[in-house]
């Protein structure tokens, strides 16, 4: 069978029936790409478990970017405050 070249971020084939979709026509939602709306709504209740993994990955991810901003953040005001520690010492 020959391969479809995948480029990123371009549907290929619907999510719900694996159809080929037309480059033109098609539904996007939680990640995945439909042929239509008619098919997300059939298919949604099928991939329910994926899409909510998804969407706990990114929560995740985003949890974790926060975490990672408030730690830096935390550095740079210990930093700030051992300067000033260090200054009144001299
Ligand atoms: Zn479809």
């Amino acid at each position: 069978m020959a391969r479809v070249k995948e480029g990123k971020g371009r549907p290929t084939n619907c999510k719900g029936c694996n159809k080929r979709m037309s480059l033109k026509k098609w539904y996007y939602r939680d990640n995945f790409y439909f042929c239509s709306k008619r098919c997300w709504e059939k298919a949604k209740d099928k991939i329910k478990e994926e899409i909510q993994k998804l969407r706990e990955e990114k929560n995740k991810a985003k949890k974790e970017q926060a975490e990672k901003e408030a730690q830096l953040k935390a550095k740079t005001e210990n930093t700030e405050q051992a300067n000033v520690e260090e200054k009144k010492q001299e």
